[in-house]
């Protein structure tokens, strides 16, 4: 069993906010549990994140998480021209590739048209991670792809569920088994006017639970490793 956990460094829960509290304070509380729990991670990172927040990518990047892309402004690809797209995608990897090489892509919102795929690999990309298999498009997904893809396994609001609820869940998931959380998770989003799933059980309760899920799959034996080194 492997598991490849995957963050999304991002604006506060796109679109409705547009704060960085995340950034600001719960990337640092992720960063310091992953070296805690010793388990390594892909950050998928907008280029807006990486030029205002360098240190935090410094750091990652230091501690041995792999970096990745996630678009420049976490613009949904579905709604762009090529022209636009391709800039999204042009812009973010400059921004990024100060820091460290990028070779994996996961699109805004988990959503990426097929016919831009190969823009990804034109711009060194070997790894298109914008997938879900909690979502009807991968199953409709038929023509060869240009690239690996690696699907997420479970949207990131089941890491906060209840752990009886929780855990049955996560006791069906296929290897590799792909995990993603936002730093914004780990900011306490409770008493905000968000969707339900944006809010509940954010702050501690949230980086409790992420804890809980990493202890759990070591209990069952799982290695942790970054997308390039997934299988
Ligand atoms: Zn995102």
């Amino acid at each position: 069993m492997q598991v490849l956990l995957t963050v999304d460094l991002e604006p506060d829960c796109p679109p409705y906010l547009h704060t960085f509290r995340g950034m600001e304070t719960g990337a640092a509380l992720l960063l310091q549990l992953l070296a805690d729990e010793g388990v390594p991670a892909t950050f998928f990172t907008t280029g807006e994140v990486a030029r205002r927040f360098p240190a935090v990518l410094t750091r990652l990047v230091a501690a041995g998480h792999e970096l990745g892309g996630h678009g420049d402004t976490h613009r949904d690809f579905t709604r762009l021209t090529v022209a636009e797209a391709t800039a999204e995608i042009a812009v973010s990897s400059q921004s990024l590739r100060r820091f460290a090489p990028v070779t994996a892509f996961r699109a805004p919102y988990l959503k990426f048209p097929e016919r831009y795929l190969p823009l990804l690999v034109a711009h060194g990309y070997q790894i298109d991670a914008s997938q879900a298999k909690y979502k009807l498009a991968y199953y409709r997904s038929s023509a060869p792809a240009p690239l690996k893809r690696i699907a997420a396994s479970v949207t990131s609001s089941v890491l906060r569920l209840p752990d009886a609820l929780r855990r049955p869940w996560l006791a069906r998931l296929a290897s590799p088994v792909v995990l993603f959380v936002h730093p914004w998770e780990f900011v306490d989003l409770r008493n905000e006017q968000l969707r339900l799933d944006c809010r509940f059980n954010t702050g501690p309760p949230a980086l409790a639970a992420l804890q809980t899920v990493i202890r759990w799959f070591k209990q069952q034996g799982a290695g942790f490793c970054t997308i390039s080194q997934g299988s």
